[in-house]
């Protein structure tokens, strides 16, 4: 699997285009589609997934819809905040199109050939906050960066959720975390960082 790492338009927020076997997925979904469209190539893309529904994540998930003509997956509790500016904190940006959308409200697998998609909610940064795991990489959003955690101060947040979403993480393997901005981090620096921000959070 190759992933390919784009710089989106708002708070520099990544887009991760994974190919593998001429497949697509692309997670999030805040960069140009121009620069989408190069990264893709000839590929199918199979979906967009999206970490969560803030703007700088999911601006311009029906654009690619459109233009790829595939699925959006997000968690059942993105649809009212992407559809709020306050919620999803895009100033007056909201999303009114949902008819792409496909919607997941617990862990689970989706079989999007060849890839094979490990949804782990992970509530906490957002009440649709979610991470992908895909063949042994975690696409972790706003839940984990290379140096701490998401915020938690924000319409939507819950400690105590991303309390419990840090010892979920704690539990699961993976070779390297791609957030949601900034670099991407392998399993020791983040089982580090998910243990010393955990104790921040319990304070
Ligand atoms: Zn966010």
């Amino acid at each position: 699997m190759e992933i390919k790492k784009l710089i989106g338009e708002f708070m520099d927020a990544n887009v991760f285009v994974l190919i593998k076997d001429d497949s697509v997925l692309i997670i999030d979904a805040g960069a140009k589609i121009e620069d989408v469209k190069n990264a893709v190539g000839n590929a199918k893309v199979q979906a967009v997934l999206l970490t969560h529904g803030h703007f700088d994540h999911c601006y311009y998930a029906n654009v690619y819809a459109k233009e790829f003509n595939c699925p959006i997956y997000m968690h059942k509790a993105g649809k009212e905040i992407a559809s709020d500016p306050q919620k999803n904190y895009g100033e007056t940006f909201y999303i009114d199109n949902f008819n792409n959308f496909k919607y997941f409200d617990r862990d689970c697998v989706l079989n999007l050939k060849p890839f094979n998609v490990e949804v782990i909610t992970t509530a906490g940064h957002s009440p649709c906050s979610v991470c992908y795991k895909i063949e042994n990489q975690l696409f972790a959003g706003d839940t984990l960066f290379s140096n701490g955690i998401g915020r938690t101060d924000l319409i939507g947040s819950d400690k105590p959720a991303m309390i419990a979403s840090l010892d979920k993480l704690s539990k699961v393997s993976f070779e390297t975390a791609y957030s949601g901005h900034g670099d991407e981090s392998d399993y020791a620096r983040q089982t580090r960082n998910i243990n010393l921000f955990k104790r921040f959070l319990l304070r």
